[in-house]
């Protein structure tokens, strides 16, 4: 996620999603994100070789930064030293992790950015990782690299069991409703958790970021089993807000997601361990 100069909402008449193509020429591209994702396109079993790598995944973070950002609800690692990592899995680098970041709904039918075969779930979380070979996420999303990012996303369902890794987030994020707030939490939480339990299914293709300035040098990965969330949990991202404090009027954030893209001439893999 990367903020940016020129302002830009998920609603609203002059610089909502259907604007972003103006506003951005970047978002007006031929491999925007997010997809709607079908099964039985190109479904490729992977080598034992091919599989994928969560470097210092199961590492406890510590302490971890809460933010809103106006877009949506992020964390990052505090203790930088900590840096977890991916490679494998047909990505053709190892990439840092910067942080993650949640799109959500108003109600249980919609909120998540990509779809699988038409369906959307109510959150979707994304892990934002950047190719090792640059210092930071900004230098590589100005490479304008198509592979100078790995994003991987997770769908959640509702369930009625609270989701208790994702409580060290759903907790505390009353502590941050509005634009700007951000938050120090001490936490044994490990990477690994926040991914759902089967993860030997995956789809893969070449898009963008789903936020301005819609860059595309993201190679995404989807897990295609989804981890799940409970309705209380659900009801705290939906309180969060877009406004500031000291706004009159305060803004919603649910429906944090930009509508499907073209796919154009790309292809969809579905990899399988
Ligand atoms: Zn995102």
């Amino acid at each position: 996620y990367v903020e940016h100069e020129i302002e830009w909402t998920y609603h609203g008449p002059t610089k909502g999603p259907r604007h972003w193509c103006s506003l951005f020429d970047t978002c007006c591209g031929r491999s925007q994100s997010p997809l709607n994702l079908r099964f039985g396109k190109h479904d490729v079993t992977l080598k034992q070789n091919e599989r994928f790598s969560f470097i210092k995944y199961n590492v406890p973070l510590e302490s971890v930064t809460l933010q809103n950002t106006g877009h949506t609800a992020m964390l990052s690692i505090t203790n930088k030293t900590i840096s977890p990592k991916i490679s494998g899995g047909r990505l053709n680098k190892t990439y840092v992790f910067e942080a993650l970041h949640f799109h959500w709904g108003s109600s249980d039918v919609v909120g998540s950015e990509h779809e699988i075969e038409g369906r959307r779930y109510p959150l979707e979380m994304h892990l934002v990782h950047y190719s090792e070979e640059f210092s930071s996420l900004a230098l590589a999303i100005d490479s304008n690299a198509t592979d100078a990012l790995a994003v991987i996303a997770v769908f959640f369902n509702i369930e009625f069991f609270n989701n208790t890794k994702l409580a060290v987030i759903t907790d505390n994020l009353d502590a941050i409703r509005h634009r700007n707030e951000k938050i120090v939490v001490k936490t044994s939480l490990r990477l690994m958790k926040l991914l759902p339990s089967d993860t030997s299914q995956f789809f893969r293709y070449q898009g963008s970021l789903t936020t301005p300035a819609c860059n595309e040098v993201v190679t995404w990965t989807l897990f295609g089993i989804p981890s799940y969330v409970s309705k209380q949990q659900m009801a705290k991202f939906r309180r969060l807000l877009a406004s500031e404090k000291s706004e009159e009027a305060p803004q919603e954030m649910s429906d944090n997601y930009r509508p499907i893209q073209d796919e154009n001439e790309r292809e969809i893999f579905i990899y399988s361990n």
